[in-house]
């Protein structure tokens, strides 16, 4: 078996932009590993150093970008997560200005925990403490294309990916993603070993990586009909919205997934409306990036009865 395309986390990137150069190309269809660092730039190693070891650490660091050759404006990358593989620790670190509780703290404190178990991910635990061992559930926290216009700054998410800490983005989901410019210019970091719905201290078990993905290119009106990012994991269909406010980000991921409901189900806005409220899910990704992230959920099968086949 050929050796797959690789790109190690030297290629890494604060800022999603079309104008950064490719870190490798690769064709339609390929798959690609991907080599993260942590959202610390892997700075963090000590808890008794929790400023870390690097004079100019970037923030929230994306490995890319990719080149997708054949990949246009308008079209839909689409990312199968086919495997996440973690570093042996990971790290949180308390904050004194962003999280929920940032008024608890006036310091940094860094916790590092070891990863037990068997390192092709299944099994996995932290030992958090005598009375306590948390099983695994590892995610992408960061990942995109390179936006419409300006760069993105890789803390923010937005309609381009971005920062989404969607815990549902995992090995086995599929991830639909704007195609902004040639090529797509696909990125990601920002491991989370584990992290629950609204990452409420400000950061998920921060972790470097492996990510292994199948990049493929969605033309014409099947890419049109995808409300990205656009997610589908064990079974169910997402939207995955990010606004100035939970209210605003919930509304937009409701909104969206109805305009997919109708189009896909071939409903109009009263019977795609009653489905909404019988089926869909509304789950909160976060509350702590520079802007806040709602996902609507959606059972597939539903859509399926429909004939329906997502591309
Ligand atoms: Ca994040
Ligand atoms: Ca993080």
């Amino acid at each position: 078996m050929a050796d797959i395309l690789t790109i190690t986390s030297e290629h890494v990137s604060g800022i999603l932009t079309k104008n950064a150069a490719p870190a490798a190309f690769c064709r339609n269809g390929d798959t690609v590993v991907f080599e993260t660092r942590d959202c610390y730039d892997d700075a963090v190693v000590s808890e008794e150093r929790p400023l870390g070891d690097k004079t100019n650490p970037i923030e929230n660091p994306a490995t890319g970008p990719l080149y997708v050759e054949g990949a246009q404006p308008g079209d839909v990358l689409k990312v199968e997560i086919l495997d996440i593989r973690l570093r042996d620790w990971g790290v949180m670190r308390s904050s004194t200005m962003c999280g929920v509780f940032h008024e608890d703290f006036t310091e940094r404190t860094a916790r590092i925990f070891p990863i037990c178990g068997e390192a092709d991910g299944s099994g996995q635990y932290i030992v958090f403490d005598g009375c306590l061992n948390i099983p695994l559930d590892p995610m992408i926290g960061v990942i995109g294309t390179a936006p419409v216009g300006e760069g993105v700054t890789t803390d923010t998410p937005h309609s381009h990916g971005g920062n989404m800490d969607c815990h549902k983005i995992m090995k086995g989901s599929t991830l639909y993603l704007p195609v902004n410019t040639p090529g797509a210019l696909l990125s990601m970091g920002d491991l989370h070993a584990l992290m629950g719905d609204g990452e409420v201290f400000i950061c998920g078990l921060e972790i470097a990586g492996r990510v292994t993905v199948r990049v493929s290119v969605v033309r014409g009106a099947k890419a049109a009909a995808l409300p990205t990012p656009f997610l589908f994991c064990r079974g169910r269909v997402m939207t995955i919205q990010s606004a100035a406010t939970l209210d605003a980000a919930g509304d937009a991921a409701a909104r969206a997934m109805k305009e997919f409901v109708k189009k896909a189900a071939g409903k109009d806005n009263f019977e795609a409306g009653l489905l909404m409220s019988l089926l869909s899910d509304m789950a909160v990704c976060q509350v702590v990036d520079p802007l806040k992230t709602v996902r609507v959920e959606f059972p597939f099968d539903v859509l399926e009865k429909y004939g329906y086949r997502l591309p």
